[in-house]
């Protein structure tokens, strides 16, 4: 087919040998595929809430989960989560996000410790003077001690500014001093690569570190993370800090990471978008899914394809009906998941008139065109690449949601699978 001898020679990058970190069940590097994150925004103190958004975030496809960690309350809260969630069901790693004080937090709440399935440690949000030293070391320690893997997340926003003046002194002997913007993502990168030697050093095993050198601009993103990606192999956690609201934030994050991913960098994601206000925190999962599943890295979903419409359209009937067909399989994948392996790996077309219309159903497993001004008022739906049948009058979208659910059960039901294995 023409989509297939497309595809031969567009797919990603092989992707580079990292090291493998295991956080809590999931495996992060080492060839596993690019595993999706989120974090949350509730108050880790309160234990309600905050579990009732980890499981959210883990319902929408959140493979990991971060939560702050910045208070007594909000360690002693950890293992209530984590508890709560064993009983929902929900067998999501929960990561610790510490900054300043989780030296002491760590100590006074072990069992907080013990809860969490990774430490996110920000090397310049360690400590000030000659204490960062060591309570960089009693956070690794503990790391090591609870057997816990560590991310060691620097940040553009919260740079160790005692490297960055070094630096700038040492460029400032340089023949040919680089320029500012150099001399700080060498900082950023320094300051993630010096602080696991330093973890190393003192003992955890380079399989249990995950780095990050997360910033704000993306061509600062893509020259930050090419260059740690060719000075480690270290299992890399990719996203683009601060990324913004809406659609600024969901371009920014998805032009910065998708260049990485292509070149094979990037072992995990997070895009770290603001909520619109009212919009679920849920939207980043679906937008980290959709990057992956749109570049062939991963299927999470059925896709579907849809036209954008134009003056050949008469309604807004296809833009309701591709609406209602991608929340529909969206909200029947966590069950289809368990239910129906393989699922996620089916092709919708919904498209809005007879020009590309057959041609483009044609190419998905299943595709609907419907018609378009002038055109006569029937909907033909192909399913694998043959017209099976015609739609016409008020219930199209209820007819073409039962074709896409036999489709399923047909193809991914249980009666599929056992005839496959026979
Ligand atoms: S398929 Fe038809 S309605 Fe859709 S954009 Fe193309 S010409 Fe316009």
């Amino acid at each position: 087919m023409l989509e297939d001898a497309l595809k031969q020679d567009s797919g990603p990058a092989r992707r580079r040998a990292t090291r493998q970190v295991r956080v809590g069940n999931v495996p992060v590097g080492g060839g596993a595929p690019v595993v999706v994150q989120s974090m949350t925004n509730t108050d880790t103190a309160d234990v309600a809430a905050t579990t009732k958004q980890v499981a959210e975030l883990w319902r929408a496809g959140s493979e990991i989960v971060r939560v702050t960690v910045n208070t007594p309350d909000a360690a002693a809260a950890v293992p209530r989560i984590v508890d709560k969630l064993a009983m929902m069901g929900v067998e999501v790693p929960i990561v610790g996000d510490f900054h300043y004080n989780g030296h002491q937090l760590l100590a006074k709440e072990p069992a907080c410790a013990r809860a969490l399935a990774k430490y996110r440690i920000n090397p310049g949000n360690v400590g000030f003077g000659r204490k960062k030293d060591l309570q960089f070391a009693q956070l690794v320690e503990f790391a090591i001690a609870n057997g816990k893997p560590v991310r060691i997340g620097a940040n553009w926003g919260s740079l160790d500014q005692a490297l960055a003046t070094t630096l700038m002194d040492e460029n400032a002997t340089r023949a040919e001093p680089w320029d500012a913007a150099r001399v700080l993502r060498e900082a950023l990168i320094r300051s993630a690569l010096d602080s696991a030697a330093r973890a190393v050093e003192l003992g955890l095993p380079p399989e249990r570190i995950i780095l990050s050198c997360k910033v704000s601009g993306v061509q600062e993103l893509i020259a930050v993370y090419r260059d740690l990606a060719a000075r480690s192999d270290f299992a890399l956690h990719l996203g683009l800090t601060e990324a913004g609201i809406g659609s600024k934030g969901i371009v920014a994050s998805s032009a910065a990471l998708a260049v990485l991913l292509q070149e094979g960098i990037g072992d995990t994601i997070r895009i770290s978008l603001t909520p619109e206000p009212g919009a679920p925190r849920t939207q980043e999962v679906v937008v980290a899914q959709e990057l992956l599943q749109t570049m062939g890295l991963r299927a999470f979903t059925p896709m579907v394809t849809a036209c954008p419409g134009c003056g050949r359209t008469t309604s807004e009937f296809f833009q309701h009906l591709a609406q209602v067909v991608q929340e529909h399989v969206r909200a029947r994948m966590p069950e289809w998941r368990i239910s129906h392996p393989g699922a996620e790996n089916l092709t919708l077309a919904v498209m809005g008139c007879v020009v590309n219309g057959p041609g483009e159903s044609r190419h998905a497993n299943i595709g609907i065109s419907l018609p378009g001004t002038g055109e006569a008022p029937s909907a033909p739906v192909f399913v694998d690449g043959e017209k099976t049948v015609t739609l016409r009058g008020d219930s199209i979208a209820e007819d073409f949601i039962a074709i896409i659910d036999a489709y399923v059960e047909r193809r991914f039901g249980a009666d599929a699978t056992a005839h496959a294995n026979v």
